[in-house]
């Protein structure tokens, strides 16, 4: 089942059901052993809870599983996804601000379901627990549980419909400023690194970013178009910053098979990100 392809080449950006992702961890890292990648971060929003579980996993699949996270921060009206790798999970400033967070998305969650509630939607908030698996609760979760109870048809649907921002179930949570979520992955020994670029309203805001101390940028990401991808990549070798890479695989099947290894970068990425991360034993 293995790709030649993959040999010696790295997924730096994935979720599990510790977030908002369909497999749990020992699962993605046999899928990413199987395809035949060298090593697979581990990038779940908001939480380390995968990470171990991972890593034992990669040691019998002979697979290098790399610790990660990934901060959906927000400034003004806009989402900014910081990606930090190496980072130290036993920090205690790191873990209290994931708890803080991700203790507002249990709430979030909750308050949506009462306002799908006020629209006649009896969804309860048990359902999306159900979905989360023990997780980071995340509005994927509330829209897998409307399919599930087949008020839509599909997750996309569900966003469209009912959880983007504006629409009736919408609300807002804690979330940290870009600059509050790189500084939280330096400080805990990280490099931070600028999620899927492309997916940003505007490219003006990677001068900002440069400034708060942004370490690399994500060039290849499964929403990037090659253009794109060529466009961060010389913006990041012109700023000096890392280049990172990765699927963004939330587990989902295509064609029997999760996107995991879909976008990769090589193992020379990684061992410059190496060199930068403080959190190295
Ligand atoms: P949350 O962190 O709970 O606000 O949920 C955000 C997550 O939902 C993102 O990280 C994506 O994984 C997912 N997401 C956001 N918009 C959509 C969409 N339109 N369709 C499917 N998934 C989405
Ligand atoms: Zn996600
Ligand atoms: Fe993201
Ligand atoms: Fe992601």
């Amino acid at each position: 089942m293995g790709n030649d392809m993959l040999k010696g080449k790295a997924d730096l950006h994935s979720h599990t059901t510790a977030s908002d992702g369909l497999l749990s961890p020992k699962e993605l890292v046999e899928w990413a052993a199987a395809k035949g990648l060298a090593a697979l971060a581990i990038t779940d929003h908001d939480t380390t809870a995968g990470i171990n579980e991972g890593i034992s996993a990669g040691k019998k699949a002979g697979i290098e599983v790399i610790p990660g996270i990934e901060l959906n921060t927000q400034i003004g009206s806009i989402e900014i996804h910081i990606l930090g790798y190496f980072i130290d999970m036993k920090s205690c400033r790191l873990q209290d601000t994931l708890t803080k967070i991700r203790d507002s998305r249990d709430h979030r969650g909750r308050l949506m379901t009462e306002r799908l509630a006020l629209c006649g939607i009896k969804l309860g908030y048990d359902e999306v627990l159900r979905q989360s698996k023990g997780g980071a609760v995340g509005r994927p979760h509330i829209a897998r549980a409307l399919v599930a109870l087949g008020i839509v048809d599909n997750v996309q649907e569900a966003f469209e419909k009912y959880l983007n921002p504006g629409c009736v179930a919408y609300s807002e949570r804690y979330r940290l400023t870009p600059s509050e979520g790189i500084t939280l992955i330096k400080e805990s020994g990280g490099v931070a690194v600028l999620a899927h670029p492309g997916l940003l309203p505007d490219d003006s805001l990677l001068y900002s970013l440069c400034r708060m101390g942004i370490q690399g940028i994500e060039a290849y990401h499964s929403k990037h178009t090659q253009v794109q991808s060529d466009f961060y990549s010389n913006f990041a070798n012109e700023h000096k910053l890392l280049i990172t890479g990765g699927s963004d695989c939330h587990g989902e099947l295509i064609n029997g098979k999760p996107i995991v290894g879909n976008v990769t970068v090589g193992l020379s990425n990684i061992d410059a990100i190496k060199k930068v991360a403080k959190n190295i034993t």
